[in-house]
């Protein structure tokens, strides 16, 4: 039984109010932009103008200084946030329910004191380091060493290589999972600003481009231990793909809406082609697999936030929306025809960024093993 769920403590007139100014930020800054930002990252200021509209703090409680949105709210953000761009809505998703979770769920007071607010404040940007070049779906298999610094208790140096860390090109603090000897995980937070950190190449991606995915080493890089085992620490993954199931589901919804619009425009054989059985075949089937997915997304939150155990349900969610996503996008470029393989209609770029649904916070081959063993234990 996973217990680490808390109740909603935002009103429900504080949420509608909220998610409000999401729908405002996407339709004002986020999709006249979305196509630029990929060409370079996510401007300097976003983390900064999240901040502002309360995206940075949905999953800190109130009284530890967050908004205290129900995980039915962060989905519905994670959902609008990736109808305008899907590479914030998957920073936004991990950095509450990876990182801001574990600043506050699983440090001491001296570590939260240090860093929580000012992270929800936008001013110090996050991002979550599990996987290694060796260490994949695999994540046991991470061979980041921790070695205590003598006469600094609490502190240890990490030696080691990390790869696929979204924003950790930008990140001040990052959550680090490491071995602690040869049985033990743990996590430590690394501040960035030092020698032992050497950032690489940026990793490029076909999709959510404007993330800025990063690989790096650390060398005898400083890091501060946080109280927790490695079980505390990736169970906040439950959250977290319950966030990218959202994010998977706002792609699809914008790729159909899209489709439909074109479908209902465009004219061949003196028909349009929403008048075209085949074309209604696609059209009926996205409608129906959205708003499948739609239901299991708002299933698993709801759980979450009466507390119950969400593993089976944020991995059902996940894996279907994901591949609804991805069927779906690619319908819809089907029905834009040629133009929709041009850079000119955003379908194509919203068929790009659904994959990573399919592969981050676990890949959906993952997704299927944790359901099968939840239903056979
Ligand atoms: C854009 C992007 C952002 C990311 N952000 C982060 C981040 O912020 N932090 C972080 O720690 N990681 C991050 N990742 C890493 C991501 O979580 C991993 O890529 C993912 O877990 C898969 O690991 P892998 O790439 O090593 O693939 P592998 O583990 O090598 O798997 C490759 C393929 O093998 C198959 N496979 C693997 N294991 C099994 C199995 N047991 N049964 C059946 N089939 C299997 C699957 O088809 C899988 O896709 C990110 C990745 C991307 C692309």
């Amino acid at each position: 039984m996973i217990t680490d769920t808390k109740p909603p403590q935002a009103t429900p007139e504080e949420e509608q109010l909220f998610l409000g100014g999401v729908r405002e930020f996407v339709d004002s800054y986020l999709l006249p932009n979305t196509r630029h930002w990929e060409h370079d990252r996510l401007p300097d200021d976003i983390f900064a103008e999240c901040a502002k509209r309360g995206l940075l703090s949905m999953t800190v409680p109130k009284a530890a200084g967050g908004s205290g949105m129900s995980c039915v709210a962060y989905t519905e953000a994670c959902r609008l946030l990736a109808q305008g761009d899907p590479a914030l809505s998957m920073n936004v998703a991990a950095i509450n329910a990876l990182c801001l979770r574990h600043l506050n769920e699983l440090t001491t007071p001296d570590q939260r004191e240090k860093y929580l607010t000012r992270a929800m404040q936008g001013e110090i940007e996050l991002a979550w380091g599990l996987t290694e070049p060796e260490a994949g779906s695999d994540a046991r298999r991470v061979r980041t060493m921790a070695r205590p610094i003598e006469g600094s208790p609490g502190y240890f140096h990490l030696n080691g290589d990390k790869m696929f860390i979204t924003n950790g090109g930008r990140a001040h603090l990052i959550i680090i999972i490491a071995r602690v000897n040869e049985k033990e995980l743990s996590a430590f937070l690394l501040e960035t600003d030092q020698p032992g950190f050497r950032l690489g190449e940026r990793i490029p991606t076909i999709g959510v481009r404007a993330s800025w995915t990063s690989q790096f080493t650390l060398k005898d890089a400083v890091a501060w231990h946080t109280p927790c085992t490695f079980e505390q620490a990736i169970g906040f993954l439950h959250q977290g793909r319950l966030g990218i199931a959202a994010m998977a589901l706002g792609i699809a919804e914008k790729a159909h809406e899209l489709a439909v619009k074109y479908s209902m425009q465009r004219e061949q054989f003196n028909r349009r082609l929403c008048d075209m059985q085949s074309v209604q075949n696609m059209i009926a089937d996205s409608e129906t697999e959205i708003q499948a997915a739609r239901l299991l997304v708002r299933n698993g939150a709801e759980k979450f936030d009466r507390g119950e155990d969400v593993v089976k349900d944020a991995s059902m969610a996940k894996l279907y929306a994901s591949e609804t996503s991805n069927r779906v996008t690619n319908r819809a470029l089907q029905i834009h025809g040629g133009r929709g393989m041009t850079f000119e209609y955003l379908v194509e770029k919203l068929w790009r960024d659904a994959k990573l649904t399919e592969i981050g916070e676990g890949c959906s081959e993952i997704q299927r093993l944790v359901i099968a063993k939840q239903v056979c234990k």
